[in-house]
């Protein structure tokens, strides 16, 4: 398990998901991940226009106002949905920056993380990045919307609005210190008791 602090783009890598217990196959990937403001500002700052334009071209894509959804592929036959960037053996396909607050921070019941209390330490940060994330995504749209501009009308105007304010958002200012810029726990599921833990302390670490 590795505790990535990026700033606003941190997340959580599970190794177990490379073999999921749940379904070798999907996993959880199983959802239609929706893109916020908050995403497209970060994406148009750090080299993915090309990214956000193909979102915005792709016929899976359904635009609203202030977000992007990108529909789960449906297999049929009483399948479970498959998210587009999931590929069966290497999971997702897009890097942890790209993805999207939930994909970034999920992990399911079954990693039972939350009761390490080598983990625990690190809820009120996520708590503060989840609040934090949803709070600039208001300002984005509320701006936005002030402006008349929308992902659906005047989106030129919209873009650039996002990627000039999204600038201007950063750097987190609350985030908690004392956390590292990784953190590796290694954790072993009920039916093998918790093995080692170690940590990897970097200093600087992004905000
Ligand atoms: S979070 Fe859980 S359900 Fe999702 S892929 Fe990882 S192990 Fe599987
Ligand atoms: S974007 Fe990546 S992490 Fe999120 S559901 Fe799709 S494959 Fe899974």
């Amino acid at each position: 398990m590795v505790f990535h602090h990026a700033g606003m783009r941190s997340g959580i890598e599970c190794s177990l998901c490379v073999r999921c217990p749940r379904d070798r196959i999907q996993g959880c990937c199983t959802i239609s991940p929706v893109f916020l403001l908050t995403d497209i500002g970060y994406f148009l700052n750090n080299g993915g226009d090309e990214f956000v334009n193909d979102l915005l071209d792709s016929p899976y894509v359904d635009i609203s106002a202030d977000q992007l959804m990108v529909n789960a592929i449906d297999p049929g036959e009483g399948s479970q949905l498959v998210c587009r960037f999931h590929h069966p053996e290497v999971g997702c396909r897009i890097p942890m920056s790209y993805r999207n607050m939930v994909c970034r921070q999920f992990l399911c019941p079954g990693v039972k993380l939350w009761k390490d209390t080598r983990a625990r330490r690190w809820v009120d940060f996520w708590l503060y990045l989840q609040e934090e994330e949803i709070r600039r995504q208001q300002l984005l749209a509320n701006e936005c919307a002030k402006q008349g501009f929308s992902l659906l009308a005047r989106r030129h105007e919209c873009l650039r609005l996002v990627r000039s304010m999204y600038r201007d958002l950063q750097p987190a200012t609350g985030l908690p210190d004392g956390y590292p810029e990784m953190e590796i726990l290694v954790l072993k599921s009920a039916r093998w008791p918790l093995a080692v833990c170690q940590m990897t302390t970097r200093s600087n670490a992004p905000r």
